[in-house]
C-alpha cells in the first residue's frame, strides 16, 4: 500500500537495516526505542492488525512466531507487545510486534 510506511520499508523505497528476515516477514530496529532492544517484527503482506488475521493469511503469524524465536536466541527474556487498534496505541496500521529486551517495560502496570 502506497500510503503505508512499513510496505515502503518493506518495498526498499524507504532505506532500513533489516536485522533478521524470512519469506513472510522482516525484522527492524524501531525508530524510537522503548527498551535497550526494540525490535519491530512485521509482514511483508499489507495486514492491518490482528483482527485482519484469518485462515486465508494466517501463515503470516505462524512466519512472524519463527522470527520472536530466531530474535530470542540473542535476547532469550522479552516482552512482546502487539497495540491492535488506534485506540489502544497503535499508530502504523500495518500489523506489527514490538519485540523488547533488556528492561522490564511493564514495572509499573504488573
Ligand atoms: P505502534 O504505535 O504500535 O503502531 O508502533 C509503531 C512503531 O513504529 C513506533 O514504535 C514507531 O517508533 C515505529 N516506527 C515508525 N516509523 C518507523 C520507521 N521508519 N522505522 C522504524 N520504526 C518506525
Ligand atoms: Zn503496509
Amino acid at each position: 500500500m502506497d500510503s503505508c510506511i512499513f510496505c515502503s520499508i518493506i518495498n526498499k523505497k524507504i532505506e532500513t537495516i533489516i536485522v533478521a528476515e524470512n519469506e513472510q516477514a522482516i525484522a527492524i530496529n524501531d525508530i524510537f526505542p522503548k527498551a535497550p532492544t526494540h525490535i519491530l517484527i512485521i509482514p511483508k503482506k499489507h495486514i492491518i492488525n490482528m483482527t485482519d488475521i484469518s485462515a486465508k493469511n494466517s501463515d503470516v503469524i505462524a512466519q512472524m512466531a519463527l522470527m520472536v524465536k530466531e530474535l530470542s536466541q540473542q535476547h532469550p527474556q522479552f516482552n512482546l507487545v502487539c497495540n491492535n487498534g488506534p485506540e489502544v496505541g497503535q499508530t502504523v496500521m500495518h500489523l506489527h510486534w514490538h519485540f523488547l529486551a533488556g528492561t522490564d517495560i511493564f514495572k509499573k502496570l504488573f
